[in-house]
């Protein structure tokens, strides 16, 4: 069972305490079980099935997105359309890696319905899997896509567009906000050249070799 201590910097939005605590699952094939069968939520009636995440469990390197849109809910596996394709370039071109070294999850695991975004209530229910998943993987670097889970990693209510460009080191972990894809697919050429710049910062964090 891995833990890590706390480096809050009371200067910069801060970790919540429970992302830090000890896993109570013996493996993340466990938590991953328990995810699967999860009835927590409203978003359990509806969903198809969970998304829980895809990737390396041993991976440096956690990318965390919002919630599963249609294609995921259908297919059980993050970052499977049109976002996931322009995730998966950008991996390519930014970091020489595929989406099967590294893992990727989001906030909440079932889809809400017509897209919209999560409640606030879904985030809390789904909250302690995605803290699970963040201490049974303990990554090098965690990069956070989009509000939804920069806001809840870094305990914050600043947006996005503030906070990335800089590090913020999470007890042992270093958290690199950047865009959702969609934003960059929406915002076009200013938000696509930022995200590549922090996925660069992640890779150097990371010590990918470039
Ligand atoms: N958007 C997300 O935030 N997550 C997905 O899995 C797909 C789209």
């Amino acid at each position: 069972m891995r833990s890590r201590t706390i480096a809050r910097h009371p200067d910069r939005p801060g970790p919540t305490v429970s992302l830090l605590q000890p896993s109570p699952f013996a493996s993340f094939a466990d938590l991953e079980r328990e995810a699967l069968s999860c009835t927590k939520c409203p978003l359990a009636a509806t969903r198809t099935q969970v998304v829980f995440g895809v990737g390396d469990p041993d991976a440096d390197l956690l990318f965390v997105g919002e919630a599963p849109g249609r294609d995921e809910d259908l297919q059980g596996i993050p970052f499977v359309g049109r976002s996931g394709q322009l995730l998966d370039r950008l991996l390519a071109e930014e970091l020489g890696i595929t989406r099967d070294q590294v893992y990727i999850a989001n906030v909440v695991k079932c889809r809400p319905p017509d897209n919209r975004d999560p409640k606030p209530d879904e985030i809390a229910s789904c909250r302690p899997y995605l803290e699970e998943q963040v201490t049974l993987i303990a990554p090098k670097v965690v990069v956070t896509l989009g509000n939804f889970a920069t806001r809840l990693l870094l305990d914050t209510d600043q947006g996005i567009t503030k906070l990335r460009g800089a590090v913020y080191p999470v007890g042992g972990v270093q958290l690199v906000p950047t865009f959702h894809p969609a934003a960059a697919l929406r915002g076009g050429g200013v938000v696509l050249a930022q995200m590549r710049a922090d996925l660069v910062r992640a890779k150097q964090l990371t010590g990918l070799a470039s």
